[in-house]
């Protein structure tokens, strides 16, 4: 768009963009301003010129920008849609000097170009190819991370099967034989089925990890009622830790209802497992500020020292050993991810010792 209204201002008749197709023998029309370019981003009756041929494969193959005053006198000239009497052709070159492309623009009239418009040309190439090179590379980037959820999909899926037989035949032994072992073999078993649960809940979560959608929120959703789904799913470690839940009156939201009661449980069931000595006291607010709001959850747990605020929201990242807190290291990269998909952010405010509080927003 911002390349037609350059065209536009420099009086040019018309502007087209080549690029050099994978075998480097042919530049295509890519892009087109002008009668060969009759709608949106259409091109009329695109043509390839050969490496060498013509102006616009000369200056493909030497590199060098060139005007050229009366196409008539320069045996070289190939028409296209019409015949026009002026050229101007600049290569576009990618960082190892190579050309990539060509830009080149003609005009009826004799002696149209001038060392003007070569300068204006060649900027306009460069800033082409930073342009080209930006959009590769985000393809390519996501290709790459195409290419990785796949692979973790495929492992994670593939895990699931041999894991679900251990933990049934580690079920039968234990149901079975479990009068046949002594106290080291019932020991052996209770690693084994403990094990298997362990990884099974890994898989579970990495793959509601991979799963979680990026598509924009598309739903009004009552924080409240996210809020009492994920008390009932808590309620056994409520009861078991003899926490405290103290629940504001919480805003209706822009979002998806299952990625916040993910969200809510991840944050509120760390704040009862991560608790200290006294039973876990547990507050969840929000406040609407900056045309967002801004959610709360804060804990009376043993709290995180400020080193590790960045990387516990990494995956994987435990600050303690699992046999202590169980855990995958997983619920907050995913909650991180959550909050990313809403446009919102996700941090926390603590100290060793002197409980959490974790705050993220989402636009409103
Ligand atoms: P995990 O499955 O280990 O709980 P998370 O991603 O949910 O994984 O949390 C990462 C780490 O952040 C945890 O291992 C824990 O050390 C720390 N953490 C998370 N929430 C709290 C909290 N409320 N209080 C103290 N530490 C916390």
């Amino acid at each position: 768009m911002h390349g037609h209204n350059v065209v536009i201002r420099l009086g040019y008749v018309d502007c087209v963009m080549y690029l050099l197709d994978a075998s480097g023998e042919y530049f295509i029309q890519m892009a087109a301003h002008g009668p060969k370019n009759p709608v949106a981003l259409d091109i009329k009756n695109p043509i390839k010129i050969k490496m060498g041929e013509g102006i616009v494969g000369t200056v493909g193959m030497t590199g060098k920008a060139e005007i050229v005053h009366d196409t008539t006198c320069d045996a070289r000239y190939i028409m296209d849609d019409e015949m026009r009497c002026s050229e101007i052709t600049v290569p576009i070159t990618n960082s190892f000097n190579k050309v990539i492309g060509v830009i080149d623009s003609e005009h009826p009239h004799r002696n149209f170009f001038t060392p003007a418009d070569l300068e204006i040309l060649t900027t306009i190439a460069s800033i082409t190819a930073i342009k080209l090179l930006q959009a590769t590379s985000q393809e390519r980037l996501q290709s790459v991370r195409e290419d990785l959820k796949q692979l973790v999909y495929t492992a994670a899926h593939d895990l699931k099967e041999p894991l679900r037989m251990i933990g049934c035949y580690s079920n039968l032994l234990e149901k079975n034989y479990a009068g046949q072992l002594d106290d080291q073999g019932l020991e052996f078993l209770h690693f084994l089925t403990e094990g298997s649960k362990n990884m099974d809940i890994l898989v579970q979560d990495l793959l509601s990890y991979i799963h979680l959608s990026s598509e924009q929120p598309h739903k009004q959703v009552d924080c409240n009622e996210v809020m009492g789904r994920v008390l009932t799913n808590l309620h056994v470690a409520v009861q078991e830790n003899g926490a405290q839940i103290h629940c504001s009156e919480l805003p209706v939201v822009w979002g998806h209802f299952s990625q916040l009661m993910q969200m809510f449980q991840n944050l509120v069931s760390n704040a009862i497992k991560y608790r200290s000595e006294a039973p876990p006291v547990i507050h969840i607010y929000a406040k609407y500020e900056y045309r967002q709001y801004l959610f709360s959850i804060t804990d009376n747990g043993i709290g995180i020292d400020p080193e590790h605020f960045d990387k516990i929201f990494k995956i994987f990242y435990k600050l303690h050993p699992k046999r202590e807190y169980g855990g995958t290291g997983i619920g907050l990269a995913t909650c991180k991810k959550i909050v990313e998909n809403f446009k919102g952010r996700i941090w926390v405010e603590s100290g060793k010792g002197q409980g959490s509080t974790f705050h993220f927003t989402i636009p409103r």
